[in-house]
């Protein structure tokens, strides 16, 4: 459990929905892995109008059905091209009409689009004013979108940026990372099992991250994502539609890898050694 700036608590893993909602036959499967979570106290969850175009939306909706809404802390992100003054406010609404709630905890901007970002800004402050969500963050800003933010009136409220990280792309921690941690701004990582394996070939098959996740008794992936929450300012988003997986996950939560195992990892994974430029996916 981690606070924001504002004295929220967050826990620091989450879970993500991209792609959950999209098939019907998967539906009771996949509200189970997410009830599972919750009920392990992954009470964060991540999802975004533009996932399955709401219908992740709707499956989280579903699956919240149960549990106090106090209890969990809801994230959604609207569309670039909808973050301004014209559509935001409606497509805010119908995230809210989805999840079945009358309040987001967050709000975040997808990535950047044409909308200016102080009207961006603006409009995710009157949200705040008006209850319908209680912060606002970015996603996949890189340092100089940051910056840019920080010098508009209100920029700085903003409380996450959300970037894609894992073991096998680190280059947000050359300073990115360090440019959040000064600013107060939480960094959540999405794509924490690189999409479990796909987004870095050999990573689950590589020994060094096989030892260190045997020391652990855990699984290569669940190593994976006990590196992203290594350092104490960031959130982590695994996402699973399977229920057994999601206990594995959750499994991670307190996992601590000595100095020696971040050294076996960093001789496998180098850490960055000069600026990359931010990736996404
Ligand atoms: P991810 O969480 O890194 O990986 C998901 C994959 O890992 C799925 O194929 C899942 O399959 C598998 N998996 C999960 N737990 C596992 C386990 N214990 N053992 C083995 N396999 C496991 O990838 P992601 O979904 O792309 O990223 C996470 C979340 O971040 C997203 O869902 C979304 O909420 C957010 N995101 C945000 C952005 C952005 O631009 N802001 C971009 C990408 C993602 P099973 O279902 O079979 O378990």
């Amino acid at each position: 459990m981690i606070t924001f700036r504002d004295h929220t608590p967050v826990p620091r893993l989450g879970q993500g929905t991209w792609y959950l909602g999209n098939d019907p036959g998967r539906e009771q499967q996949e509200i189970q892995a997410l009830r599972t979570g919750i009920d392990r106290g992954m009470t964060l969850i991540d999802t975004a109008e533009m996932y399955g175009e709401g219908l992740s939306e709707t499956l989280v909706g579903k699956a919240i059905l149960p549990y106090e809404r106090e209890k969990l802390f809801l994230v959604s992100k609207v569309y670039p091209f909808n973050a301004g003054r014209k559509n935001i406010f409606r497509s805010c609404q119908q995230s809210l009409d989805r999840l079945g709630t009358d309040y987001l905890d967050l709000y975040l901007l997808h990535w950047r689009g044409r909308v200016p970002l102080m009207e961006t800004v603006q409009c995710m402050e009157e949200l705040v004013k008006e209850g319908k969500i209680r912060a606002w963050g970015v996603s996949n800003f890189d340092v100089e979108d940051m910056e840019e933010l920080f010098r508009l009136p209100q920029g700085n409220h903003c409380v996450v940026n959300q970037v894609l990280y894992h073991l096998g792309d680190r280059g947000v921690e050359y300073s990115l990372l360090p440019w959040l941690k000064e600013h107060g701004v939480m960094m959540m990582a999405y794509c924490p099992m690189a999409q479990g394996g796909t987004l870095r070939r050999g990573l689950l098959n590589n020994p060094q991250l096989k030892q260190v996740a045997s020391n652990h008794h855990l699984t290569p992936t669940q190593a994976l994502l006990a590196f992203t929450l290594q350092d104490p300012n960031v959130i982590s988003i695994p996402r699973t539609g399977n229920p057994e997986h999601t206990v594995q996950n959750s499994q991670v939560a307190g996992v601590r890898f000595t100095d020696q195992e971040m050294e076996l990892l960093n001789q496998a994974y180098p850490p960055p050694r000069c600026k990359m430029p931010l990736n996404m996916v």
